[in-house]
């Protein structure tokens, strides 16, 4: 049994720089142990080689250069000459066209009577009529696109993503998502060019070789034999923080889905019945050896008779790459003898009552111990800045630094 500072489950993004964080805090690598099922680390953010080129085998990934603390501290890994830096371009499959994303600041690529249709039923959205922002996703979506737009691109796109009724998701994640006002669809109607804010990853990096997950997998390997992969957590004693057993901790980091602990330890009832209520979804990653012949770095593809929900034309954003991929959502997706990657812990569902429930476990982890990070720690759609910038933040706080 060796006892240390700190236990951290999963080396995923958040794991990964948790462990390097505390590490610059002033801890050192004998303070720390991070287990890890898989065989590499990186998560969700893992690639693969197929044919020659990557293939980021938990879908398509790409950083967004917004936080600046974050881009230093990933480049002490990967330094930024490996990335190259890229301008967004993403499409949506509609009405037999590739029209740009978001659809309500590009409206004006169609032809004008379809403009004239869609700008009709979006004046008649609840948003325009100053109605009360509805509680369910499915509500939101008519109140703030109007009827045509929801029919034909958000209400078939989200059931093909999430496999779930957007009746039953909440509306506190949509800060989330592009806010274009109908003034502004209106006015890149007139003017023929796209209005608003634009969407995450306006501006990526991706890197030159071997795909997203490499920044990653050097992470894990500067972590040396504090990381310790093919390691599932089997065991965890809630009384002393004691893990598969092997190793006892002042303070557990879990950055596992929160689901899984029933099958660890003995949860009181109410933390597990909160656990149970957690939703998550499921996606097939699966490979195309054709080159497409479209701009687009990805597109959204609503059509509910297709069973994926994007491709990525890995041909436009890994140099040299042929090829795309697809991303379905695994319970809709179809047998393949071909390549794919499958990833049961894809998407944490925004269901009505997340918040509510998270706050009950993490406060339940707090007072034993145990803190919740990251995308399944926390059980919210972070993309790998934001888990890198909360990861940095915890570390402040766990080594009582103030952050400059
Ligand atoms: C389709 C898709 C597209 C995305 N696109 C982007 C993007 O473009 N840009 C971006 O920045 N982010 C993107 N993201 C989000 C990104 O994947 C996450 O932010 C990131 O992976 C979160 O890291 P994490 O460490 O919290 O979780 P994860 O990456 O899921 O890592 C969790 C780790 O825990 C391990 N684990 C689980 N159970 C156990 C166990 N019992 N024992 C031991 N280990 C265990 C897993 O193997 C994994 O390594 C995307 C996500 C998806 C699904």
């Amino acid at each position: 049994m060796k006892k240390i500072k700190f236990i951290v489950l999963g080396a995923g993004p958040s794991g990964l720089a948790v462990a390097h964080a505390l590490i610059n805090a002033g801890h050192t690598l004998h303070d720390i142990i991070i287990i890890e099922q898989a065989s590499i680390a990186g998560g969700l953010c893992r690639s693969e080689m197929v044919d020659g080129s990557p293939i980021d085998i938990g879908g398509g990934h790409f950083l967004d250069v917004k936080r600046k603390e974050v881009l230093d501290f990933l480049f002490r890994f990967m330094p930024r000459d490996e990335w190259d830096l890229y301008d967004r371009v993403s499409k949506i499959r509609i009405r037999g066209m590739e029209i740009d994303h978001p659809l309500e600041a590009n409206l004006w690529q169609f032809p004008s009577e379809v403009q004239a249709d869609y700008l009709e039923s979006i004046a008649q959205a609840g948003c325009v009529r100053r109605e009360k922002l509805p509680e369910t996703f499915a509500e939101w979506i008519k109140w703030k696109l109007g009827e045509r737009i929801a029919q034909e691109y958000m209400l078939p796109y989200n059931r093909k993503i999430w496999s779930i009724d957007p009746a039953q998701l909440g509306t506190y994640w949509l800060y989330k998502l592009p806010n274009v006002s109908f003034r502004e669809t209106l006015l890149s109607c007139l003017e023929g060019k796209p209005m608003g804010a634009l969407p995450a990853h306006g501006t990526f990096l991706y890197p030159k070789k071997f795909g997203y997950g490499e920044v990653w997998r050097r992470m894990g390997e500067a972590l040396g034999d504090s990381l310790v992969t093919n390691c599932p957590v089997e065991h965890i004693d809630l009384a002393t923080r004691t893990v598969n057993g092997r190793w006892q901790a002042q303070t557990i980091i879990s950055t596992i889905p929160w689901t899984s602990w029933g099958d660890y330890c003995k949860l009181p009832k109410d933390i597990l019945t909160a656990i149970t209520s957690l939703k998550n979804a499921p996606i097939d990653v699966d490979f195309h050896a054709e080159t497409l012949n479209s701009p687009a770095h990805w597109i959204y593809e609503p059509d509910e008779s297709i069973t994926y929900h994007r491709l990525l034309l890995r041909s436009n954003f890994a140099p040299g790459a042929r090829g795309y991929w697809t991303e379905a959502n695994a319970t809709r997706s179809l047998q393949t003898d071909g390549v794919r990657f499958h990833n049961e812990f894809a998407y944490p569902i925004n269901t009505l009552d997340k918040p509510q429930v998270v706050q009950k476990i993490l406060v339940w982890g707090e007072n034993n111990g145990i803190i919740g990070l990251g995308r399944w720690g926390q059980w919210e759609h972070m993309n790998s800045d934001v888990a890198v910038a909360a990861a940095m933040q915890l570390a402040n706080k766990l080594s009582n630094k103030v952050e400059g």
